[in-house]
């Protein structure tokens, strides 16, 4: 079987229309039904969000319509916080279901005098258009790196000035915690997860004509993030 572009995309769509949807949406959400993992993981991902705003509105920069691709948009958090800033965003999804609650917690949490999101079910690979930042959160993570390569290059296509990308980076540590998991898989371990090297993300972009400006990490006990700002070079 394919990975990505083949079998494995089907695995993930199918998991985050399913389990998957009904997992994140608990952990995305704010709601007290979830365990110490999953609350750890909703405080490291929440603290990725945070910092690509940081990273987005330095030196109060406005965003005021500035047009933004949130690639691979879950349940819509970014793009939300991204609307409230008056950006003009395109937010997408390859799971109809994590596309569906992103419109209702937007017409929930924004206002008549926002503009909404433009919210659609399509995979990374057919986004096309031109934005002035491309930004594409815990994604990376169900492509292996020669899927990777494609997908980096792809999203670079489609900015103008930025793109903010973040994956569990593959470090010693890490790579050890995910092979135990592996030995010992939980219940809900339902897709391969891939850990990526910073050098390869670095070349992906080099390999295209793009370089890092910023990088950052998040880490928790179980949530772990490194957040990269490129430009062309
Ligand atoms: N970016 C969101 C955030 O940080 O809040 C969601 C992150 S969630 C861990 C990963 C998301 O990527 C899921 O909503 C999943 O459906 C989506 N996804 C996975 N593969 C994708 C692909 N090939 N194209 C578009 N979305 C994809």
């Amino acid at each position: 079987a394919e990975e990505v572009g083949g079998g494995d995309k089907e695995v993930v769509r199918e998991y985050f229309n399913n389990n998957g949807f009904q997992r994140w949406k608990k952990i995305y959400g704010q709601t007290d039904d979830v365990n110490k993992v999953q609350l750890d993981i909703r405080l490291g991902h929440s603290k990725t969000v945070e910092n690509v705003m940081k990273i987005l509105t330095d030196e109060g920069k406005s965003l005021e319509r500035v047009t933004v691709c949130d690639a691979g948009c879950g349940t819509g958090l970014l793009s939300i916080l991204l609307a409230k800033q008056a950006a003009i965003v395109s937010a997408s999804d390859i799971s109809a279901a994590m596309v569906a609650e992103a419109q209702a917690q937007a017409k929930q949490e924004l206002s008549g005098d926002d503009v909404m999101p433009k919210f659609e079910v399509k995979d990374l690979e057919s986004l096309d258009g031109k934005y002035n930042t491309v930004v594409c959160l815990d994604v990376l993570i169900h492509y292996p790196q020669n899927k990777a390569d494609a997908m980096i290059a792809h999203l670079a296509s489609l900015a103008e000035e930025r793109l903010i990308l973040s994956f569990a980076p593959k470090t010693f540590y890490y790579a050890l915690l995910k092979r135990i998991g592996e030995l010992f898989p939980g219940p809900s371990k339902a897709t391969r997860a891939y850990l990526h090297a910073e050098q390869d993300i670095e070349r992906a972009l080099q390999k295209v004509g793009w370089k890092i400006k910023n990088r950052g990490i998040t880490t928790t006990q179980f949530y772990f993030a490194v957040l990269v700002e490129a430009v062309p070079a």
